[in-house]
């Protein structure tokens, strides 16, 4: 067995496609492609280094599902997404938003898989990847970054800790004392999907399958039931405190911490012992 892994470089997903990758058996070869983002001539690049490969791997990324999507395209062969599992040729991945496990099998050769988000562990071995220049020609490429104004916070992305609102915090007001912990925390404020459908928070603050994927040391999430959709923007979190009225919610089967109260209470009362506790 030979397989090709396509990386991003040493990141978290990256790492996590090559144990997916590794778990083939046989010899790995990592790649990855220097220039401008160019999804198709990306692809291109990857099918002739992939010649006589048996598998192509790539990271469940957004950028790995695309280009992966494109290597499909040019060898007219399917393409099984966010893989959590491959035993020969059955397999097994996510789909709709983590709503099922499709359990599928895959018979052509190559496979082309991608590691589903946090579904394996990172490997510990040694990434080599060797670099593949590409030079888009014209094919569409990204020419330009436009970073969003955070106005000098940590971006939600970014972020170490992020206390994210709901439905529950009640109003575009109430995410006051949300941004007041977060300042605190040096947090980001993210939301669920609820409360930027109300427009209480943009929808750069969305937290969730159709939102931003967040990895923080601590995810704080106040009036937040705990959707399969949202849960697929924050599972990446270390730990999740999980501040509920309802002591039933779903958010809570992911907790690391519960409370089970008013987050009008909650909320404030962490706040007031944490500048207690630093003497402001
Ligand atoms: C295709 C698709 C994509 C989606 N993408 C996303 C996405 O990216 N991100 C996302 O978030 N959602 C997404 N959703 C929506 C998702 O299904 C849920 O509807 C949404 O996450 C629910 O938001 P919520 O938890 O804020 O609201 P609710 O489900 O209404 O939950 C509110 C929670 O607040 C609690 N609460 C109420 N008052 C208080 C209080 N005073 N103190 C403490 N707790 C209180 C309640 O007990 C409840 O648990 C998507 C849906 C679909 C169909």
């Amino acid at each position: 067995m030979s397989v090709l892994l396509f990386t991003e470089g040493g990141d978290e997903l990256s790492l996590q496609a090559l144990t997916l990758a590794e778990s083939l058996g046989g010899d790995v070869r990592a790649v990855e492609l220097a220039g401008p983002y160019a999804p198709a001539a990306w692809a291109a690049a990857i099918v002739e280094a992939a010649a006589g490969a048996d598998a192509i791997v790539g990271p469940g990324s957004d950028r790995g599902n695309e280009v992966l999507a494109h290597v499909a395209a040019r060898l007219d062969l399917p393409f099984a997404a966010n893989v959590t599992e491959v035993r020969g040729d059955e397999l097994t991945r996510i789909r709709w938003g983590g709503t099922l496990l499709e359990e599928a099998r895959l018979q052509t050769t190559p496979k082309l898989l991608t590691a589903a988000p946090f579904a394996y562990a990172a490997s510990n071995s040694p990434l080599r990847a060797e670099t593949l220049p590409v030079e888009p020609g014209d094919a569409p490429c990204v020419v330009d970054h436009v970073a969003p104004d955070t106005g000098g916070k940590v971006s939600l992305a970014d972020a170490k800790v992020v206390v994210s609102g709901g439905r529950g915090v009640g109003s575009a007001e109430g995410f006051a004392i949300l941004e007041e912990l977060a300042g605190l925390l040096d947090a980001a404020v993210g939301c669920s999907r609820v409360v930027t459908s109300a427009g209480w928070r943009p929808h750069s603050d969305q937290v969730g399958q159709t939102g931003t994927k967040v990895s923080p040391d601590l995810y704080i999430a106040c009036g937040i039931s705990g959707a399969t959709q949202h849960i697929a923007g924050c599972k990446g979190a270390k730990k999740l405190l999980a501040i509920n009225a309802d002591r039933e919610a779903t958010i809570f089967a992911h907790a690391d911490y519960a409370v089970v109260g008013d987050l009008h209470e909650i909320v404030p009362a962490i706040t007031a012992e944490l500048r207690k506790a630093r003497g402001a």
